[in-house]
């Protein structure tokens, strides 16, 4: 068994029981090896002592203190204030110092931290409430075996319903079963040359190294792998695509013409360019491969759209796949207007097409009588057959995967495909993801749009937020509202796109219409929603992230984001992306809670200083930190476990030059079993996507 094949369930897993299964699953853990994946997001060194004194001293301004790793002795104990705010104090001291454990909300803990207790103690001092205090804290009695002291712990991304002593179980039983045993994916002269210990060994010095640079050095193992693998599939790719070649044909450029010079504004400088990149390529003698990157609103839908008219010219058909039903239709309605004038054929086909209608519509595109598809998901069906496909434009690439992608190229016989993506990929990961396609790139924005202004807000000054929003509104704008949850049986004390509907709709803005759209509204109410929002029978819109993607209303001037800390810079930055597409000045509110971590000030100071979505993006690469399964999740690119690119370059550099000798010698990898079955586990899952 190698790790990629670990698709037992954690379910087995002695403390793993229905409720902790739907929290893993929430953070994309469902088998052992998700499980052993899921790498810690930093260790807590319970080895090296650190006295309370010295914790103190390393409390500064700007960033929490070291937690103190000592063994202490409870002195006293203290109330502070009154009825059920009541709270316990314990004061503790050990050879430096004495300092306050602030129980909040654990008051219970008196019995267990009676005075002349001696206990080991984790916990980060710093001068607050008038003594050197912590109200985080673990502790264990000095008296009991060691448990959680005298080694380095691992600490895990979270959600609700996790705890990091729940995973450490699972991830331990894990290692001790299923993963005692594995088989090597990574050659053996790979794993000689880097110094690689076998697999079984990595796992459990990741999850439980013996010092904190044993845990790095662990992952680092993982993140070789994880990359290789990934180089091997981009090489197989282009290789594919180096072995097709076609007789470079010129298309006719009439329909382009006319497009242009219906449109009631000319294209941008980086618009033209890149459209000419595009055609050239359609001419060549190999297929294109080509991803077209530029922020939200630069009009790369729009250069995609012209792009497609040379085959349509030429008598061929061409699709433009969408990642939701709502972003489908409105590129539909945008393709009709811009090209059913030139007699291009334009069909909308997705999901919640009628089966009735949906035949004929699938006879036309099957007969040749439908030029162009705009689609979602759909499209990828096997009743779906194309006359001649030519020409695969993908919005929002990030969100397909490549087996869904394939299935789509399928379709045509080697038909000519653009990407796109409105998220900006920094150079580091370019060559990495996309190192064996061609890349056109729309920085400027079409002219007179304004930068949108960006303002931070804390939770607890909303109001003033609330007074802006209502003066745009007057003026006769529209706003959104986005939070990132959904459901108030979610126990968590978030605002949440529910309960705030309520609200904003009731008590803030009784006067306005206001609508929600969420994931689990159905599609057609959504896009019912969606569309009383555009005519501006709906000023407010309280949504969840699903208007991330592509929406486009012109009228919308205020994009206000509720827990902002709660996104990742890329996801910020799309929504941002929803307001300021036209020539009215537009706002964007980030509204914070009180307790900030230092990671999530540096992504709201980041978005606050620029608007640069490449800029964004370099800055965004070098935040995270490895296991940020959201970082990833969110800015979509690849689902990396183990490799973190903004310290990994070089072993990115190690596994492309590994990646191409192995091919060399065994293109088809015939040689190593191992890594072809790690290949095919990865594909299953769509790991790699793009
Ligand atoms: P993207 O797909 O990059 O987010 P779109 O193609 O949807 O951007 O364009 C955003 C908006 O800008 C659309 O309403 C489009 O009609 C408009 N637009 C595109 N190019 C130009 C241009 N050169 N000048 C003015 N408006 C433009
Ligand atoms: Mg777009």
């Amino acid at each position: 068994m190698i790790l990629a094949e670990l698709d037992g369930s954690i379910r087995t897993l002695k403390g793993v029981g229905p409720a902790a299964l739907r929290a893993f699953a929430r953070i994309g853990i469902a088998t052992q090896r998700d499980l052993l994946l899921h790498l810690p997001r930093e260790y807590q060194d319970r080895v090296t002592p650190v006295s309370i004194a010295e914790s103190m001293r390393s409390a500064s301004r700007e960033q929490a203190s070291v937690s103190c790793n000592t063994v202490a002795r409870v002195v006293a104990h203290d109330y502070v204030g009154h009825g059920a705010r009541k709270t316990l104090k314990v004061y503790v001291q050990d050879h430096s110092a004495v300092g306050a454990l602030v129980c909040f909300g654990r008051n219970f803990l008196a019995t267990r931290l009676s005075p002349g207790t001696t206990v080991r103690l984790a916990a980060p001092f710093s001068y607050r409430y008038g003594e050197p205090s912590a109200s985080l804290f673990e502790f264990e009695e000095h008296d009991a075996p060691m448990r959680h002291f005298g080694r380095i712990l691992a600490v895990y991304p979270l959600t609700e319903g996790l705890n990091q002593g729940l995973i450490r179980a699972a991830v331990e039983q894990a290692l001790s079963t299923s993963a005692r045993h594995l088989e090597e994916v990574v050659p053996d002269a790979l794993r000689g040359r880097h110094n690689l210990p076998p697999v079984s060994s990595t796992l459990r010095a990741v999850h439980q190294p013996a010092t904190v640079a044993a845990g790095e050095q662990a992952r680092r193992a993982l993140a070789y792998e994880e990359l290789l693998l990934f180089q091997l599939r981009l090489g197989e790719r282009s290789a594919r695509r180096a072995r097709f070649t076609r007789r470079p044909t010129p298309l006719p450029r009439q329909s382009i013409r006319r497009a242009k010079e219906s449109l009631p504004f000319t294209l941008t400088a980086d618009q033209k360019t890149a459209l000419a990149e595009i055609v050239a390529d359609l001419e060549s003698s190999r297929p294109m491969a080509r991803l077209l990157q530029g922020d939200v609103g630069s009009g790369k839908t729009l250069v995609a759209l012209l792009s497609a008219l040379p085959h349509i010219e030429a008598g061929g058909q061409a699709v433009l796949m969408a990642p939701t039903e709502l972003l489908a239709r409105q590129h539909a309605e945008n393709a009709a207007r811009l090209l059913e004038p030139l007699g291009v054929r334009v069909a909308l086909l997705t999901g919640s097409v009628p089966e009735r209608a949906r035949r004929p519509l699938l006879d036309a595109v099957s007969a040749g009588e439908t030029d162009l598809v705009v689609g979602t998901h759909a499209v990828f069906s096997d009743s779906t057959r194309f006359h001649d496909l030519r020409y695969v434009m993908v919005d929002e690439q990030h969100r397909f995967g490549v087996v869904q992608r394939a299935a789509v190229l399928e379709k045509g016989r080697n038909p000519d495909l653009l990407l796109m993506t409105a998220t900006p990929i920094p150079r580091t990961l370019a060559l990495a993801l996309f190192g064996d396609m061609e890349t056109s790139t729309i920085r400027m924005m079409p002219p007179g749009r304004k930068p949108v202004r960006t303002h931070l807000a804390r939770m607890s000054n909303e109001g003033k937020v609330y007074a802006t929003v209502r003066h745009e509104l007057s003026a006769g704008h529209q706003a959104y509202f986005v939070y990132p949850l959904i459901d108030p049986n979610d126990r968590t004390e978030l605002k949440n796109a529910e309960a705030m509907f309520e609200r904003l709709r009731d008590e803030v803005f009784p006067d306005y219409c206001v609508a929600l759209v969420h994931s689990r509204i159905n599609d057609e109410e959504k896009s019912r929603r969606m569309a009383d929002f555009a005519a501006n029978r709906v000023q407010v819109l309280v949504a969840t992230s699903v208007i991330e993607v592509g929406v486009d209303v012109a009228n919308a001037t205020c994009m206000v984001v509720e827990h902002a800390e709660r996104f990742g810079l890329a996801a910020l930055h799309q929504l941002r992306g929803r307001v300021g597409r036209s020539e009215l000045q537009s706002y964007a509110f980030l509204v914070y809670a009180d307790e900030l971590t230092e990671e999530a000030k540096e992504r709201l100071k980041i978005l606050h200083a620029t608007t640069d979505g490449f800029e964004i993006a370099e800055r965004d690469l070098g935040l995270r930190g490895p296991g940020d399964l959201t970082g990833f999740r969110q800015s979509g690119f690849l689902r990396l476990r183990a490799a973190d690119l903004s310290r990994d370059a070089d072993l990115l550099q190690h596994a492309r030059d590994d990646a191409a000798q192995l091919r060399r010698n065994d293109l088809e990898l015939q040689r190593y079993p191992a890594l072809q079955r790690a290949m095919r586990a990865f594909d299953a899952r769509e790991e790699f996507a793009p």
